[in-house]
């Protein structure tokens, strides 16, 4: 198994594992990047309201000839969207921007204190109707995950988290183990930041694999989902190439002791993430 491999989540539905993700890809170059991907065989988009591409990952669908069954689309609801109608509303604003008649995954992004109970009865309503194949949500701290479980029957079947070699996240992961709720990593590379750390280098040239395969591959033995971000053809498809090999227990043991509790974002719990603006987003 390859690129193709798919992961069962709670409520049956089947996830690539490794997902393309287009934060920062706009327009003609987030086209061409979501064709790299799917000629390199990713089926799994991972994009958002917020990031302001979704009418570029829609035409990219439309150009691949891809049939939209195959295909697994992710987006997410934004902070200024949250609330019930207001959720709702966003929905359809991303499958218009998308071209697309049903979500295969709908995230809230961001857990906003007073909103995101209510976020999720949106979602839950979505799901209900069959517009939206599962529901999860990103960002979230186990007493997020805690309350939702108290207020709702539908469990997310996704937290999608910051994780790579500086931020294990042992905890949540434990937590969202226990509880079947799968685990979907952002930022795995770091945005690049853990491909010069010395430990992954060295394991690298141990293995006869990149850097960056490492660590895709360290997470995927972790049995964490992958969104993995280039722009660059033979990175989109070294991506991919993470199949063929295994780390062993020692070194896995060796890229988790990397951890520093470093994020590239702030931690959700500190310093709730109001941004009003959408950069790029249209309509
Ligand atoms: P990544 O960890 O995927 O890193 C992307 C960066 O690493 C780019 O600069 C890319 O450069 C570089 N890169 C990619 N592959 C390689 C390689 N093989 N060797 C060397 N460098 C490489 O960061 P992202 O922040 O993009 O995260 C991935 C995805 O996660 C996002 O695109 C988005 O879909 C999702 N996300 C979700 C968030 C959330 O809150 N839910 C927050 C942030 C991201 P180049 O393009 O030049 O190859």
């Amino acid at each position: 198994m390859g690129i193709e491999s798919r992961v069962t989540l709670l409520n049956g539905v089947k996830m690539p594992k490794v997902c393309f993700g287009v934060f920062k890809l706009q327009g003609d170059e987030a086209v061409q990047s979501v064709n790299d991907a799917f000629q390199c065989g990713y089926r799994g988009i991972d994009t958002a309201s917020y990031y302001g591409n979704e009418e570029a990952v829609g035409r990219a669908i439309k150009a691949s000839n891809l049939s939209r069954e195959d295909l697994f689309i992710t987006s997410k609801v934004w902070n200024d969207e949250q609330g019930y109608h207001a959720t709702l509303q966003a929905f359809e604003r991303s499958l218009e921007r998308l071209g697309t008649d049903y979500l295969d995954l709908y995230l809230i992004h961001w857990p906003v204190p007073e909103l995101y109970q209510e976020t999720w009865q949106a979602l839950e309503k979505l799901y209900h109707e069959g517009k939206v194949c599962a529901i999860g949500v990103s960002n979230f701290e186990r007493h997020h995950l805690e309350t939702i479980a108290k207020t709702s029957s539908v469990t997310p079947v996704i937290n999608q988290i910051e994780f790579h070699p500086e931020l294990i996240q042992e905890e949540l992961r434990a937590y969202c183990r226990v509880k079947n709720i799968q685990v979907a990593a952002w930022s795995p590379l770091k945005r690049g930041k853990v491909l010069s750390n010395p430990t992954i280098k060295a394991i690298s040239e141990r293995v006869g694999k990149s850097p960056a395969q490492v660590v895709l591959r360290w997470c995927l033995q972790h049995d964490v989902i992958l969104n993995v971000k280039s722009s660059n053809l033979e990175r989109i498809k070294e991506n991919a190439d993470v199949f063929d090999f295994e780390l062993t227990r020692e070194q896995m043991a060796e890229i988790d002791a990397c951890n520093q509790d470093s994020r590239l974002a702030h931690h959700p719990d500190h310093k709730p993430f109001y941004d009003k603006t959408v950069p790029g987003r249209k309509g």
